[in-house]
């Protein structure tokens, strides 16, 4: 099966992924999560993309192409994926469908979570990610970890992403607006689109997501 996942910022696209992966037996790609392993790892990719994130910008399509094509041509002997994060404009969707094409391959559904604006603040500002894996997150009140600061998973240090910022994150709202918006509007022209409210406990929004895509 191979979805795509489309929220806001802080939607809680990253959560449910971790179980829809499960649930689906499919690998959970997302390219921040790549772009922060790198940054972390200090590469090349990673320092490039640093400046962009942290202003709140999408990181230059040469660059984010090529590392999502990577990682999902491991992904055939997967199973299929779900995308998380990827594509974020109109022509990384473009890129996708030309490089699903040439392997005779589509994609399934493109999942879209709905929340209003004032709960992916709240949801944003509270939200702390582990040091060791950025997959692994939590939420000052309503996931707080079992000790204050440290990962309930590995045990690693708790930090808020420099691009949480409240400055920041009015600018990756009006980005995903402006730009990331309109992907809804192209794959709904291929029928591939099912909206669902991501309001409400975790384990809800993943039940409702698991009936959209049957
Ligand atoms: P995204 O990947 O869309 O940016 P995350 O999955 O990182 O979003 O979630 C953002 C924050 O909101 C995290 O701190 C997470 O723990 C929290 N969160 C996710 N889903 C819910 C939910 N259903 N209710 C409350 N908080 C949630
Ligand atoms: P969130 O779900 O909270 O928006 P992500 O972890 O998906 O956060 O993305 C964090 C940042 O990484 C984005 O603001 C952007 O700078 C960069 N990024 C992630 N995916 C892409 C992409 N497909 N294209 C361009 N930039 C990306
Ligand atoms: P369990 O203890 O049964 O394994 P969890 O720890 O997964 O359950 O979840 C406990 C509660 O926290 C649930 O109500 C769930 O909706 C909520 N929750 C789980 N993960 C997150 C998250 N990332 N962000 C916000 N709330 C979460």
């Amino acid at each position: 099966m191979r979805i795509v996942l489309v929220g806001p910022p802080g939607a809680g696209k990253g959560t449910q992924a971790a179980f829809l992966a499960q649930n689906l037996s499919i690998p959970h790609i997302s390219t921040g999560d790549l772009f922060r392993a790198n940054i972390s790892q200090q590469t090349e990719l990673g320092k490039l993309a640093k400046s962009y994130m942290d202003a709140g910008n999408l990181v230059p399509d040469e660059v984010t192409i090529g590392m999502a094509k990577d990682r999902m041509e491991q992904s055939d002997a997967e199973g299929g994926f779900l995308l998380d994060g990827f594509p974020r404009n109109v022509s990384q969707a473009e890129a996708l469908d030309e490089m699903l094409h040439s392997e005779g391959m589509k994609l399934d559904a493109v999942l879209d979570l709905e929340v209003p604006e004032e709960e992916v603040v709240k949801r944003i500002a509270g939200r702390r990610i582990c040091r060791n894996d950025s997959a692994h997150v939590f939420h000052v009140s309503y996931k707080a970890p079992k000790k204050e600061g440290v990962c309930d998973v590995c045990g690693g240090e708790l930090y808020q992403r420099d691009d949480d910022s409240e400055e920041t994150v009015r600018k990756r709202l009006e980005v995903y607006h402006t730009q990331t918006e309109p992907i809804i509007d192209y794959y709904k022209a291929q029928g591939l689109v099912v909206t669902i409210s991501a309001l409400g406990k975790v384990e809800d929004v993943t039940g409702r997501a698991m009936e959209a895509l049957n």
